[in-house]
């Protein structure tokens, strides 16, 4: 921070803000570093999985500082449930979105513009920032003095080399560009961003490298032990269909946790909330059918959740969702399941909050690999053991390839300018790269998944670019490189527990591998030529 007359302004108690304020006894690793940092007046960029808390890293540096912080956030849930839950807690916090009446809006400018703003977080959409007048007053209270600084949630949204590429993002490039003498310090904040897009982030941004300090936690989650499920490919003459098949794997893995769960706390299970665990599943009616037929078995008690619910229903399976509750005998006369599961389409995502989900299967390989991070990240947020379990064979990774084909020709069909185009086709060509990144996560037998995720998600380039990670327990990722004889993950996943050779085997069991089409390199190689 600034000094006056030459004397270095007394550093603030951060965690006497954190306990007064946010009522947390204590900052989780590496939350402290970001904040302080954030606070000296840095710029931030910050890459960090779902369960670090990264709001808390703008927020606390706000209610810390005079002015006014002003927040940009994509998703009016996600605004909404920030601004809440920083209201109860006495924060002076304002949104405007598209459903703020004009009336109050009025009044939130006028606070805004006094020279001493009350407010001192302030939650608006990409879009709003766009609009001259939001703009003329922004510059209205930087010069006032007023503008303390900006937080930029979701900033891969900035990149069309992202997976949630909102356009208006791109104008946030604004705030460097005009809101000068002084620059007004930027924290931009992600869950997941490849190397490209980190670049954009920061240079779309116009972040000064000079002045950027970086902070991430590794894409790979130690706590979770990370899986592939092979499973045979389908044939017209076998008797079972690829959907049973899966079922039963999965109910012979769930059985085993439950006998290493009554062998370890004996007839207290019983009186256990169950195990909680989420199923990501590609469509609706997969999520239906497969809810219902797991619901079915007497250890499990499982729900759907996906896009077509009523808002009731939503809100009531949240409620059950985040806070699992001991068991009770079930309606239909059942003894108390073992195990609750959500089976959901990825529209189960933000803003549901449940640290203690014990397992996450994808029950077909996902699209994207971004994606597969950070549904996985959903496991063990409460820093105990958990699981991601993928279902795969080549019949269904060649499936998603096709959609992922026609996504494109679509894109191509529909027309437009050809910037336009060009800048969705590149957002499609990023979509391919990234299956591809979970077709070779999935199909590699020869490295341990942990490495394998952080050499793919670009872990140690944010190293090398001097970013701080939090203190490992397995000696930081650089160790994963150096040590190839020992088992980077201590033993977190299958080929670290298997061995490639069991590894291959079960792999084996696909039968008939093919390498991935190649069609689908050859067409990646045409978008280049042309677009990029
Ligand atoms: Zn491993």
């Amino acid at each position: 921070m600034a000094s006056r007359g030459g004397l270095p302004r007394r550093k603030p108690d951060l965690e006497f803000y954190l306990h007064r304020v946010f009522r947390k006894k204590s900052f989780r690793p590496l939350q402290r570093e970001v904040i302080a940092a954030v606070v000296e007046g840095h710029d931030v960029f910050l890459q960090a999985s779902t369960s670090f808390g990264k709001s808390l890293c703008f927020q606390l540096p706000a209610v810390i500082s005079h002015g006014l912080t002003i927040v940009i956030c994509p998703l009016l849930a996600l605004m909404t449930d920030q601004v809440n839950s920083l209201q109860a807690i006495g924060v002076p916090v304002q949104t405007i979105n598209s459903s703020t009446p004009l009336a109050e809006r009025r009044l939130i400018m006028d606070d805004m513009l006094s020279g001493h703003p009350r407010t001192r977080l302030l939650y608006v959409t990409p879009e709003l920032c766009q609009t001259d007048s939001f703009r003329r007053n922004l510059s209205t209270v930087h010069r006032q003095g007023q503008l303390t600084r900006i937080a930029i949630d979701e900033a891969h949204c900035i990149s069309e080399w992202g997976h949630d590429f909102r356009p208006a993002y791109q104008e946030l490039s604004w705030f460097r560009k005009n809101l000068d003498d002084p620059a007004v310090p930027i924290t931009a904040l992600t869950a997941t961003a490849t190397p490209r897009v980190r670049s954009d982030i920061i240079t779309i941004l116009g972040l000064n490298f000079a002045k950027l300090k970086l902070f991430n936690t590794p894409s790979a989650r130690p706590n979770i032990h990370y899986e592939v499920r092979y499973l045979q490919n389908y044939d017209e003459d076998d008797d079972i269909s690829p959907e049973d098949l899966r079922v039963q794997d999965l109910l012979t893995w769930l059985k085993a946790i439950k006998r290493r769960q009554e062998a370890r706390i004996g007839a207290d299970a019983a009186q256990r909330p169950p195990i909680s665990g989420i199923i990501y599943v590609g469509l609706r009616a997969t999520s239906e059918d497969l809810a219902s037929r797991l619901d079915s078995e007497e250890m499990i008690s499982a729900v759907a959740y996906h896009a077509g619910l009523t808002s009731q229903d939503r809100t009531r399976i949240q409620a059950m969702w985040t806070s699992p509750q001991p068991p009770q005998q079930r309606s239909d006369g059942k003894p108390p399941p073992i195990f609750s599961i959500i089976v959901a389409t990825n529209a189960f995502g933000m803003g549901i909050d449940n640290s203690q989900v014990r397992f996450v299967v994808h029950w077909t390989p996902p699209r994207s690999f971004e994606g597969f991070v950070q549904e996985s990240g959903r496991a063990g947020r409460d820093g105990r053991a958990a699981a991601s379990l993928v279902y795969y064979n080549t019949q269904e990774r060649d499936r998603i390839a096709d959609r992922l084909m026609r996504d494109a020709d679509n894109v191509r069909n529909r027309g437009g300018s050809k910037s336009h185009v060009a800048g969705l086709l590149k957002n499609q060509m990023a979509r391919r790269e990234s299956y591809q990144k979970v077709v070779r996560y999935c199909e590699t037998v020869t490295k341990c998944r942990h490495a394998l995720i952080k050499d793919l998600f670009g872990d140690y380039e944010l190293e090398e670019m001097g970013s701080q990670q939090p203190p490992s327990i397995f000696g930081g990722a650089r160790s994963d490189r150096l040590s190839p004889s020992a088992s980077p993950c201590d033993y977190a996943c299958d080929f670290c527990k298997e061995g490639s050779s069991g590894l291959a085997k079960r792999k084996g069991k696909m039968q008939a591998a093919d390498a991935l089409h190649g069609f689908m390199m050859d067409q990646m190689n045409e978008l280049h030529q042309y677009y990029v």
